[in-house]
């Protein structure tokens, strides 16, 4: 059974159980441009209340929006009840939600035309904004007055821009123009909420355009370290990046921003994306160093990050195409992969000096030996790596 009808069998029981159901938003504008579908939305004419008692396993995420998380056949679909939106005082949040008895009243508050259209269980569509066409003509256009929309909710200039990257389409002209007079007013969107839209504008395929129609609107000032470099322009990435740490290391790299902490602080990323931007950043500065794919590198590089490695290599275009096999070829011929592998222990290494009173000197001395081993200096054996260790400290004590 596919997850399409999977959707079709959650519509089916809510529409037995005498309520409305459709399947709304991103997945029937992926449908009708035979893309992949990602997450499906369901809207509905029930409460939550209701939809919690239809099924078995149902995770109540916003409930007072008027959404849960319906669980069927082991996927999640996210359940909303038809709903309008009035007021946006603060430019964060509808003032208020109110539940309304009718899917077109629900599709007047979403977004985009493209966006805004429906389809039920036979796989109909309600279309009442022309939605279908926008996507036949590659076209991203607001409902309704386009000024009034980005007022009403600031994010959704920003969500113009990701969707053209992700989709290619066009900006239909007064939508465009809207563009550039609401810019500024970004300025009122949570760095959560803007950060969340940016990492999908650069991975997107179109990533370029939508650069440009950041860089050349005030959009850029309401981004985070980017509006301190609008030169920013001159250095997109050569391929699309698909993670923040990614995004940093390539930023990093060409000299925007003053380091990591600065980059996850600015944009609130999380403690993740700070440890794996390190570590990309650290291997980028020895790939810098050396001009190629180091043991040492590798051995340090985590397997998880080596994709996001090599992608910010090829982002920098530092004239380095065969990086993937470079990185698989000396991982493979790594000695030892962890520091357990190490054939020698610091009491190995206590052992050796019984007389010195125990301080930093064993660790570092142990990071040496790993260092040795790891290019390959001495072989991954307890007699070699103690010759080595007699070796190295009567050069020390000369
Ligand atoms: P994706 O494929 O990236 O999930 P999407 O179109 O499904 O794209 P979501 O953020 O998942 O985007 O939102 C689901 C739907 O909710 C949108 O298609 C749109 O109809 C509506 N929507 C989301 N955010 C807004 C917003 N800020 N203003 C108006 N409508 C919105
Ligand atoms: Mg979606």
């Amino acid at each position: 059974m596919t997850f399409l009808e999977e959707a079709f069998e959650v519509l089916g029981k809510i529409k037995d159980s005498g309520g409305e159901a459709y399947i709304v938003g991103g997945a029937v504008r992926d449908l009708l441009m035979e893309r992949e579908v990602g997450d499906i939305d369901i809207a509905t004419s029930l409460l939550p209340g209701e939809v919690q008692e239809l099924f078995d396993k149902v995770i109540p995420v916003g409930i007072e929006h008027g959404t849960v998380i319906v669980r069927h056949r082991g996927k999640s679909f996210e359940v909303t009840t038809f709903r309008t939106e009035d007021g946006y005082e603060d430019f964060r949040h509808p003032d208020e939600v109110t539940f309304v008895k009718d899917i077109k009243q629900d599709l007047a508050r979403r977004d985009f035309t493209m966006n805004a259209v429906a389809m039920d269980l036979k796989g109909k569509l309600v279309d009442p904004y022309g939605g279908q066409k926008a996507v036949e003509n590659n076209v991203i256009e607001a409902v309704g007055d386009p000024l009034k929309r980005f007022e009403e909710d600031p994010l959704r200039m920003l969500r113009a821009v990701r969707f053209v990257s992700q989709l290619g389409f066009e900006l239909e002209p007064c939508t465009r123009e809207a563009l550039t007079t609401q810019a500024s007013l970004l300025k009122h969107i949570a760095v959560e909420r803007k950060a969340s839209e940016m990492i999908k504008l650069f991975g997107g395929p179109s990533y370029r355009l939508a650069l440009d129609m950041i860089a050349e609107s005030d959009l850029i000032k309401e981004l985070p370290i980017l509006a301190e470099f609008p030169s920013f322009q001159n250095h997109v990435p050569g391929i699309p990046l698909l993670t923040w740490p990614e995004v940093i290391t390539y930023f990093l790299g060409v000299g925007i921003g003053s380091g990591v902490n600065a980059w996850t602080k600015a944009w609130k990323l999380s403690n993740q994306v700070r440890k794996d931007s390190e570590k990309l950043d650290q291997s980028l500065k020895i790939f810098k160093r050396h001009s190629s794919i180091t043991p040492w590198l590798v051995y340090q590089l985590p397997e998880e990050l080596h994709d996001s490695f090599c992608r910010v290599v090829l982002s920098l275009e530092i004239g380095y195409s065969n990086i993937q096999e470079d990185l698989q070829r000396v991982h493979t011929s790594l000695p030892i992969r962890t520091k357990k592998d190490l054939s020698f222990e610091s009491s190995d290494l206590i052992a050796m000096y019984p007389n010195r009173i125990r301080g930093p000197w064993i660790r570092d001395g142990l990071q040496s030996i790993e260092k040795a081993v790891v290019q390959g200096e001495v072989s991954n054996e307890y007699e070699r790596i103690k010759e080595w260790v007699q070796q190295w400290n009567q050069q020390e004590n000369n």
